[in-house]
Formats: structure tokens, sequence, C-alpha cells
């Protein structure tokens, strides 16, 4: 593949000449990678378009370029930001966003919009498109066959057709678009894309149609995305990577931490010529994905890939105020029993878990501060009081910047008590003050990643704790700390079971638990077993809810004519990147929740189930959804099963998988993403941690 892009890319003069990646070398791979369902050989297929871009620049496929004689020197050198600005737009239009995801700027143009401009580019009639569209289900491959049909009249008159389409145009396009609203840009919208797709060949169309819809629909998911870009740089070496200067560095780093011993020993070897390419490989992947859940931002990432090498990547990319860091979570636990055995004689703490919504709140050093939720989006609007509180609680202390971790609970100032995580939920996106607010909240601060300019990650729980309470206050019914109780081991289990009812008495969900001393770093967006969640409502049965996605549904009968009668819900499986289906569920909905997720869904149907989904035929739905969605689902256990594909390959049976029993809805988790649902390692790990199976008996868990 890497030689036929290469070839048709140096064929192309353009590219030769020093200009920019052509959109069409992207589509040729989305083709590729479209057809095939390998996650390993689709890592393949991108790793080799980073590699050409990495490898401009004087070597591969630009050499003659640069010794064409005639070019203008100053005008047609492959110059480093060419190289740079091919690094974004391919990771940008391979992860189908335009921005990092706390800038909250999102792709997703209406059909009409799109339809109107595919009409115009292709002169056919809106109604036509829109009638090919409902048959099809596809509006992308509705548009490479119209743009076919158009071809004629484009090329007449003009042999050699319009100016082929750059990938750095399309993202820029996609990025006008994303950030322009309101009614009179319609039409402007509608322009800019018919600009596009007058200039695009082959399968472009397919893919800047559904790039702007915002479902690029070729299984490409964000991990895979970060592991070809290691791959890349490791296997490229490009040859002029730009060395900063230890000034230079010194400028962009936090020079102040010292403290990175926790990284691991494999990533500072990475150079070693000695090792096998796999290990350099694997540690290559670490530590992109590491860089990357400190600062989930494309740009700051390839700043610092194209800045210094790898070993060193955790320098120049790192905890920084004002961006959000992928945050730590918690491994479910069964029982206080459980817990001691997990934490093997570490020294640990419990904190009440409260029922709220996380919030990570920043400051940064001109002042400035931010909140972001679970999922990295800016929630600022939805919270304004939070970073008042915030301040307000270490404003004696000589705070300059910060990064905390809280959950923000509702709270009655009158009765001085919690309130329950639904009321939070009728929060609107955004409010004025809190005094205009219906629903007032506390901020319960539990951790501090960051202060005065040094990141605390890798400093253990005691000390990041011991600083948080030495700068900030509690503020009553504004700030307070999580309500916690450390634990020296002597095996009672009655003072912690105590705690546990004294946290459910008020309103919380349970305990988190969190070593202090050893293993006590904080791991963004890692679940280790350094944090360890004990919930009251669980401890007879999974330990745990489970967060899955909708793929499909059956059309309901009876009482429920006019809406799904059932779904079928799936978990997550990082390694396959698919979503394997463990239940169909048909319980826990009210009347309005039927009506609300039929609507809600109903935009995403998709004509066909997706590549992406792992489900027996004998689970057929009527319809197909788009992963979009995340539901919090109860059951009463788990079962290996012959219909359900949870965990399949994992559990020891060929073709069997992991289903729940018993399934019943709880809410919609609109703070979560499909790709953070519940995963098929996380099935197998409560799968085994049911008593039945622990006792060795596995009878009672069959669904056959
Ligand atoms: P997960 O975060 O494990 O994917 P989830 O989002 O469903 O699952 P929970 O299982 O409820 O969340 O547990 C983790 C969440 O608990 C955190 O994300 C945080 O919002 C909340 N929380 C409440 N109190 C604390 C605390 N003291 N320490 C850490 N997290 C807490």
């Amino acid at each position: 593949l890497l030689s036929f892009i290469s070839n048709q890319i140096s064929s192309d003069d353009a590219w030769k000449e020093g200009k920019t990646l052509p959109y069409s070398a992207l589509c040729d791979v989305f083709s590729a990678i479209e057809a095939i369902s390998s996650r390993l050989e689709i890592q393949e297929k991108l790793t080799e378009l980073f590699r050409l871009v990495l490898l401009r620049d004087g070597g591969g496929a630009n050499e003659d370029a640069l010794k064409n004689k005639n070019r203008d020197k100053n005008d047609k050198a492959v110059r480093k930001d060419d190289r740079q600005s091919d690094l974004y737009s391919l990771i940008y239009l391979a992860s189908n966003s335009v921005a990092p995801s706390y800038e909250c700027v999102e792709l997703g143009v209406g059909d009409s919009i799109l339809i109107k401009a595919i009409g115009e580019a292709s002169g056919t009639a809106p109604n036509i498109i829109k009638k090919k569209y409902d048959a099809e289900g596809d509006l992308g491959t509705v548009a490479q066959t119209s743009k076919g049909k158009q071809k004629t009249l484009v090329g007449f008159g003009r042999m050699s057709g319009p100016k082929r389409l750059e990938a750095n145009e399309v993202l820029t396009v996609f990025r006008q678009i994303a950030t322009t609203s309101g009614s009179q840009s319609q039409k402007w919208k509608v322009d800019k894309i018919k600009g596009l797709l007058v200039r695009a060949r082959g399968s472009e169309p397919k893919y800047i149609i559904r790039g702007l819809q915002g479902k690029l629909r070729i299984g490409l998911a964000q991990s895979t995305v970060l592991a070809s870009l290691a791959h890349a740089v490791v296997l490229t070496k490009p040859k002029d990577v730009v060395q900063l200067t230890d000034e230079q560095l010194k400028e962009i780093k936090d020079t102040e931490d010292g403290d990175r011993g926790a990284y691991p020993d494999f990533a500072r070897k990475l150079c070693d010529k000695n090792l096998p390419l796999d290990i350099k490989l694997d540690a290559a992947v670490a530590i992109i994905k590491k860089a990357y859940s400190e600062v989930p931002s494309y740009d700051s990432l390839l700043d610092a890939v194209l800045c210094v090498p790898l070993q060193e990547l955790h320098k120049a990319c790192n905890l920084t105020p004002g961006i959000p860091v992928a945050p730590m979570l918690a491994k479910p636990t069964k029982s206080v029993v459980d817990v001691l055995k997990r934490l093997n004689g570490l020294r640990f703490t419990c904190e009440y878990k409260y029922d709220g919504e996380r919030a990570q709140v920043h400051m940064t050093p001109d002042g400035k501060t931010k909140v972001f939720s679970r999922s990295l989006l800016n929630t600022s609007e939805k919270f304004p009081e939070v970073p008042l509180y915030v301040r307000e609680a270490c404003k004696d202390a000589p705070v300059t910047s910060f990064v905390l971790d809280t959950e923000v609970v509702a709270f009655n100032r009158e009765t001085n008590q919690f309130v329950p995580f639904q009321v939070l939920s009728t929060r609107k996106r955004t409010e004025e003050s809190a005094e205009s607010a219906k629903v007032q909240v506390i901020v319960q601060a539990f951790d501090l990643m960051y202060l005065n300019g040094k990141s605390l990650l890798d400093c253990p729980l005691a000390k990041r704790r011991a600083l948080l309470r030495e700068n900030f206050v509690p503020i009553d019914g504004k700030f307070q700390f999580a309500t916690s109780l450390d634990h020296t081991e002597n095996g009672d289990t009655t003072v912690i079971e105590e705690f546990l009812e004294q946290a459910v008495k008020g309103q919380c969900e349970g305990l988190m638990v969190k070593t202090l001393d050893v293993s006590a770093a904080y791991k963004p967006s890692l679940r280790s077993l350094n944090w360890l969640k004990l919930k009251k409502d669980y401890l007879e049965g999974l330990g745990d809810s489970v967060d899955l996605v909708p793929l499909g549904a059956y059309f309901g009968k009876g009482k429920r004519t006019g809406v799904y009668g059932a779904y079928l819900l799936a978990c997550y499986d990082e390694d396959s990147e698919e979503f394997q289906s463990v239940c169909k569920i048909g319980t826990g909905f009210s009347e309005e929740d039927l009506k609300e997720l039929a609507a809600s869904l109903n935009s995403y149907i998709i004509p066909e189930k997706s590549s992406q989904y792992v489900v027996s035929d004998a689970l057929e739905c009527d319809v197909w959804f788009d992963a979009v969605q995340v539901w919090e689902v109860k059951a009463a256990d788990l079962s290996k099963s012959s219909t359900h594909r949870g965990a399949i390959g994992k559990t020891g049976e060929s073709g069997r998988g992991i289903g729940l029993r018993f399934p019943r809805f709880e809410r919609v988790r609109p703070d979560k993403k499909p790709e953070e649902a519940t995963t098929s390692d996380q099935i197998l790990d409560m799968y085994y941690a049911q008593d039945s199976i622990v006792g060795g008996v596995d009878g009672g868990a069959d669904d056959d």
C-alpha cells in the first residue's frame, strides 16, 4: 500500500513540487480500511500513510522534488511547515474531528444542507438526492454516485478538470463550517461544501459528506490513530526532526517537575538498538498514549512528536492547566474483604463516593478558570459558580495555578444535605449564575493534580492530598474535601463497613478506596487497582452497574406499538475496537423513557448492521443505530452464552461469549462516549468475580 500511494502521490505534480498531501491519498486509505475488519491491518494501513508524511523533507517520495533545479526555491521547497500541516490534516481527518474535544467544536452538518450541496454540485434536484438517500441509507455513497454522473459537466470545456483537493484545504473548510452558525450561514455552508464537491474525484465526495455528517463509518477508533502514529514514528525515524535547544525545551516543559521516575523503564530504552522491534513499537504506543492522556490535543502531541525524540515526549507534552487531563478511573469491588484482598497490605484511604458529576477545575497562571466533565467537555457554563467557590477556597493561600479533581453534587443549603443525582441532571447546559440556578451545588474536592507550575501526577496520593488540604480551605455549603477514613491494616473489616453505612446514609453511592503511599500516583485515563469503588447497591450482585451501547432495536407490540419494545446492548472491546452484544433489554423503561429513547435514536438509524458490531444472526434487529449513546444498566448476574458475544475469544470456550441476565435500564449516561462504555475485559473480570464462579460453581450461570 505504501508503494502504491507513494507512487500515486509522487506522480502528482503538486505533491512533487512541494505542496501538501492530496486528499485523495487519505481517501484511498479510508477505502482500503473500510474493506477490512482486522484492527491490526487497519493500523498498518494508517501507519503507512503517517510514514509517508513523516518521510517528506529530503527523503522518500520527495527526493526528486528537492533535486528539481528548475523550481522556485522560496515557493516550492518542501517546507517543514508543510509536513507539519500534512500531519495535522491527516490526524484530524482520520479521527473525523476538527479540534480537541474539550473545545466543543463538533462537525455534524444537517442532512438538508448536505443534500442541497450535493444537488447543486451535481446538477440534480434535491428531492432526487433525498429519494436516493432514503433508499440507500448513506448520503456519502449518494454523493459519490451523483458525482459520477456529473463528470462530463465539470470536465466540459476544461480538459484538465478542476484543481485537485489537498487534505489541509478540506480540513480548513470543515473547521470553518463547524465554527460558523446562524440561519444566515446556511447558504454560505452550502456554497463551501459545493466548492469541495465540484473538485472532488473518486471516493472523495463520499468521505467529504460522511466527514461532515460526523460519521466516517470506517471503523477507525482513536486508539488506532494514536498507535499508528507511534508505529510510524518508530519505523520512519524522520531525518530532520527538529531538535530544540535546551533553552527552548525549558520554555515549553515543566522544568521544575524533575520527579518523573515513574516513567516506564522500557520507554526510556526506546532508542536501544538491540531491543526487538515489537518492544520498541509497544513502548512507542505507551508513550504516545500516555502523552495524549495528559494532553488530549493532537496539536500539542504532534508539535511534541516533531520536536523531541519519543523517549523525551513527556518533557514536551505533559499536564497543562487549561487543557483537561483524562480522569483516573476505578475498578469495582464486591465487599470489604475483596478490597482488603486486592490491596494486599498497602496503606489506603476510604472516601465517600459522592453521587454527582465529575468536575475537573483548572486555573491557569493568568487567573482564568475552566471546568471540565468526565468526558473532557467544557462544563464551565453549566457550573458558573464552581470556579468562584474553588477560588474562594484558596484565597488566602499563595496559589497561582492548579488542577483539581472534584465531584459537583446537588446540595440543599437549608437542610445541609446532598440531593440525588437525578435532581442535578436537571441543570441546564448554560446557567446564568448560582443564584438563578434552580439546583444549588457543592464542590467535593478529592484530588490535586497540579499546583503552582508543578505537575503532581507522579506524587503519591498522601502527598497530593496534603497539598490539597494545605492550599485550600473548606467553605460551608460551597467547597468541602471528600470525607475520608485512613485505614491501618489490622484485618478488621467492621470499621470500613460502618463507614460505608455512614456514606450511604449521607446520600452517597458508597466508597472510593485509594492507595496512599505505594502505587499511589495519579494515572490519567487508567482504571487501575489503586482506585477501587465499593457501592452498597451492588454488594450482593455484580459489584457495579454496567454502561452499555444500544446497537439496534426491535419493534414494539401491544402497549409498546409505535416505540421500540426492546433494544440490543453491547459492551466495547478495546482490542478489536468492536461493540459486542451482551443483552436484549426490555425492562426498567418508563413509558416516557421509551418515547424519548426512540425519538433520540431514530436520527441515528443506519441501513445495515455496522461492521464494528459483533452480534449473532439470532439477534438480528429490526433497526440498527450508529453507536452514539451509553446506558447504565443493572443485571442479576453474568453468564456464558451462545447467543451473546461479550469478551468472545477470551472466555476459554470457542464461540461462546458473556451475556447479562435480567438486565434493567437505569438511565442514559450523557457524560460517556460509546468508547467509554464498559469494556469486554471489565465484563470478563466481573464474570469471574461472581460468587458462583469464584466458588467453582459455573453451572448456575449459563443462559443457554
Ligand atoms: P467509571 O468512572 O468507573 O467508568 P462511572 O462513570 O459509571 O464509571 P462510577 O462507577 O460511579 O462512575 O465511579 C467513578 C466516579 O465516581 C468518578 O468518575 C467520580 O465522578 C465519582 N466520585 C465520587 N466521589 C469520588 C471520590 N471520592 N473519588 C473519586 N471519584 C469519585
